[in-house]
């Protein structure tokens, strides 16, 4: 028997609490429990007599992943695992910009705006895709985002009138999500969304009313945009769309975050899914906001103290905290099914890419003539391999990480989370001892002695990570963050 190298043991409350990466499991780590542990890591387990009592936690610990046979090499477990999500064939997912165009100027915005809509050409080009995996995959998700999408709103209720058609010919599954700054978001767009099963919407609110609309400004005009999204967000939530209200934090705007779940309260918004979204200079474009920018430390604690505040102020409990989860590969980018389509039809492996034209891999009206270079481009992105880099093959939460941000040269860029985890696991334990698990003391010493106490069961070797992530974890509530939401 060997200890697992994802095993995360911490003290809290005057417990100790054990987190293994690889399953997710959360346990009380009992004082046999950590003998275990410690006659592993001195070689004496093989010589020490087991009762039926121990037979059982061992049982447990190998469930929750703590322990692992001689013979389980966990590295190359998680090798398969992420070749098994970047070249999966179930799932297409395909993230789609109908137009450049945008009516807001945000100081941070990672994308050049131009004025640029989609032609027919390239819409029958979207359509030849998505019917040909509608006809081949159990599972289509579509992310609609920009520029702002909403302004190109003929586009994508078209465009999605016809992958309802194939979708209902060929008996796949289908759902849809859209990134809008909420300030088009009016009732004909929600009808709309109901319609063409857009169920999830994410927009922005960058703090209270004056905070917000000094920073989301509409393009040439004064008008203030706060009060206009905040009533759009109440619509849809009546309307049973799920909201993920995503604040992005800064050095100028981190102190204002509490007063913007105040007003969100009284207009009585708390079954969205609120969460923080880190500014960093992305692009060249956007490069001129570094100095105001958090550093990943600073903005991790943020997002746990956040989470902390959104409990405390009886948001949907939940959600929060948000609870890692092993995943296979890290976005879009590097999985062999997942595009990206901008408005003239070039697509893209990344989010951040769109636009720049080295970085493209060819165009949807005609993929058959990708050049070298672009073949090159997202065979880069795909074989991503976080294996290699000796940082990560010791990370002790590469399965919920995957070397981060799948940039093309192999670079590995550590998720925020992993500067949080602690906190997101202090805060789960306050979540569910609060709530009862384990809360009964005669109870809970019971199960020590017999049984491992999980706070949270272990997600199972085989389930872990078939689950592909879709679309880009730093701009879509979609990935990284709980699966909860989405099924509101
Ligand atoms: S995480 Fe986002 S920015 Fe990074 S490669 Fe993936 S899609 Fe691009
Ligand atoms: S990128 Fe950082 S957090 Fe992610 S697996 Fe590598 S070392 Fe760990």
């Amino acid at each position: 028997m060997k200890i697992s190298k994802y095993n995360i043991i911490f003290d809290y409350k005057e417990k100790k609490f054990a987190f293994n990466s690889m399953t997710c499991a959360l346990a009380l780590a009992s004082d046999a429990f950590l003998k275990i542990i410690k006659e592993i890591e001195m070689d004496t387990f093989n010589k020490v007599p087991r009762t039926k009592i121990h037979q059982d936690l061992i049982e447990d610990m190998k469930k929750g992943g703590f322990i692992v046979d001689d013979c389980f090499d966990e590295l190359n477990f998680l090798r398969f695992k992420n070749l098994q999500g970047k070249f999966q064939t179930n799932h297409f997912s395909m993230s789609i910009a109908p137009t450049y165009t945008c009516n807001f100027d945000c100081p941070y915005c990672y994308e050049k705006t131009r004025v640029e809509f989609m032609n027919q050409e390239v819409m029958d080009g979207i359509c030849r895709e998505v019917k040909n995996a509608a006809r081949n995959k159990n599972k289509i998700d579509i992310a609609w985002y920009g520029g702002e999408p909403l302004l190109a709103k003929d586009t994508i209720w078209s465009l999605s009138e016809k992958f309802m058609s194939y979708v209902e010919c060929y008996g796949a599954d289908y759902s849809a999500q859209i990134i809008t700054n909420g300030y088009l978001m009016d009732a004909d767009a929600i009808e709309n969304f109901l319609k063409y099963k857009i169920s999830r919407v994410q927009v922005t609110l960058d703090g209270p009313a004056k905070v917000h609309d000094a920073r989301r400004k509409l393009k040439n005009s004064s008008k203030p945009t706060f009060n206009v999204i905040i009533k759009n967000i109440k619509k849809a939530l009546d309307a049973g769309i799920g909201v993920a209200i995503r604040v992005n934090i800064d050095k100028n705007n981190e102190h204002c975050t509490d007063e913007l779940l105040d007003i969100l309260l009284e207009n009585e918004l708390q079954k969205a899914y609120v969460y923080l979204g880190h500014v960093k200079p992305s692009t060249d474009y956007c490069k001129s906001i570094s100095d105001t920018c958090l550093s990943k430390e600073d903005y991790a604690l943020k997002f746990a103290d956040f989470e902390k505040t959104l409990i405390k102020k009886g948001f949907n409990f939940q959600y929060y905290p948000n609870y890692p989860m092993p995943k296979s590969n890290y976005c879009s980018a590097d999985s062999i099914n997942s595009k990206v389509i901008a408005p003239d039809g070039s697509v893209y492996k990344c989010w951040h890419d769109i636009s720049n034209p080295d970085m493209c891999i060819g165009n949807i009206v005609n993929l058959a003539g990708a050049n070298s270079k672009s073949i090159m481009t997202q065979v880069g992105y795909i074989l991503f391999n976080p294996f290699v880099v000796d940082k990560c093959r010791k990370c002790n939460v590469l399965p919920l990480c995957m070397g981060g941000c799948p940039t093309i040269s192999n670079k590995v860029t550590c998720q925020n989370s992993k500067y949080s985890l602690i906190e997101t696991l202090k805060i789960k334990c306050d979540v569910l001892l609060g709530v009862g698990a384990c809360s009964d003391n005669a109870a809970e010493e019971k199960r020590e002695t017999t049984r491992l106490c999980f706070l949270v069961d272990p997600v199972t070797t085989h389930d872990v990570a078939v689950d592909q992530a879709a679309g880009c974890p730093d701009y879509s509530a979609s990935c990284g963050s709980p699966k909860l939401w989405w099924r509101l």
